[in-house]
């Protein structure tokens, strides 16, 4: 547990409308922190969808999500906000002296006097195995976070996926000082998602013998002194087999949790952050919700909307944070407050 971080804004999602709430919030001259149980930026975007095209955004006619997360973050660059990434926000409390504290599961806390929720669907986690028993080995020998060479250096790997992340997770195991002693790839039958040189890849290394592939689909577990020693299979035959292993890898994909968004004790709808339209503030005062996690009339979960809301938000913050200051309405074409605070004055 570290020392509660001061802050005037806090951002819960860096999807593309907390990336936007980033700059909206700069050019109102508020610094902001931004956390996201990803380790990437760009929310759905990046996730599920980065190589596609959106046709959509006002005045780019065409990009992938990928080149709108990259655009956004050089939109946001000169507000230098501070990424806490890899981290899910679980709580959020309210301090005696009305500001807010959200805690992460990592044990970071930041004392925030306004907070931005831009959760989208939720938080994305990777999905886990469901076998009973399995998850008393998890963080020891069972691993559904990023993959990390250390993990299974020179010990024998099992990696249960068939999408890319589980065949360059293979291909990366098969190699280098920190190659595992085997490495083998469980998935329930012969076909991947994976990408096409990566599935290449992956038939040419079992073809020489540096990995295996082997189908079946998990039914249960050998342990012995309190350590996992083999996977119980069903293949595709019928038949019950086992897969010796030390280290168990899943890369089974991403699914959002709403999660903690719900116990938050703030209005809902349908699984939605109910908000106003004024300034897209939540029951709560100083707690705004922008993007796809809330819902009022005539929404629509488009990233162009969740424009809009972030701006409004914007406003409606320095409202509260500088009530003695006339919120004026200016230009980025002419304003040279705007000029100095996006580093161009
Ligand atoms: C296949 C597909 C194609 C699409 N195409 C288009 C399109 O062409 N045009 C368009 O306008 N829209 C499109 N959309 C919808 C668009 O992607 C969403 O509207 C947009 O991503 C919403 O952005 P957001 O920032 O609100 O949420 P998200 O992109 O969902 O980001 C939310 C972020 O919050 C994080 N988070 C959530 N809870 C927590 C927590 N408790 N702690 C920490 N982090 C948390 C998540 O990890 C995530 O990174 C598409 C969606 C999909 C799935």
């Amino acid at each position: 547990m570290t020392a509660p971080i001061d802050t005037e804004a806090l951002v819960i999602g860096a999807g593309p409308v907390g990336l936007f709430q980033v700059f909206q919030l700069g050019l109102q001259g508020i610094h902001c922190h931004v956390v996201d149980a990803l380790p990437h930026v760009g929310g759905q975007c990046a996730e599920l969808y980065a190589g596609k095209p959106i046709y959509d955004i006002p005045g780019i006619p065409f990009c992938t999500g990928r080149e709108l997360v990259e655009r956004l973050q050089q939109q946001i660059a000169p507000f230098k906000p501070t990424l806490h990434l890899g981290q899910q926000v679980d709580s959020i409390e309210r301090l005696p002296d009305q500001r807010l504290k959200v805690s992460t599961g990592s044990g970071c806390t930041f004392h925030t006097n306004t907070l931005f929720i831009a959760a989208g669907v939720g938080a994305f986690v990777p999905r886990r195995m469901l076998l009973d028993g399995l998850s008393a080995f998890e963080g020891s020998q069972v691993f559904a976070e990023h993959p990390a060479p250390e993990r299974w250096a020179s010990q024998h790997l099992v990696v249960a996926g068939e999408g890319d992340a589980a065949l360059q997770t293979c291909l990366s195991a098969i190699e280098g000082p920190q190659a595992a002693a085997s490495v083998t790839l469980l998935h329930r039958r012969d076909q991947f998602s994976a990408a096409p040189d990566l599935i290449a890849q992956m038939r040419q290394a079992c073809a020489e013998g540096r990995m295996r592939f082997v189908a079946g689909q998990p039914t249960g577990l050998r342990t012995a002194n309190g350590h996992l020693q083999a996977l119980e299979l069903l293949n595709p035959q019928g038949d019950t087999e086992w897969l010796s292993l030390d280290v168990l890898q899943t890369c089974l994909g991403l699914s959002p949790k709403l999660g903690p968004v719900a116990q938050w004790g703030l209005a809902m709808e349908r699984k939605q952050l109910v908000v106003n339209t004024e300034n897209f503030g939540t029951s709560e005062t100083g707690i705004f919700a922008v993007g796809d996690i809330n819902t009022y009339p005539g929404k629509k979960k488009l990233i162009l909307c969740g424009f809009h809301e972030a701006t409004l938000a914007a406003f409606g913050a320095v409202a509260l944070l500088r009530p003695a200051e006339k919120t004026l309405l200016q230009y980025t074409t002419t304003s040279t407050l705007l000029h100095q605070r996006l580093g161009i004055a």
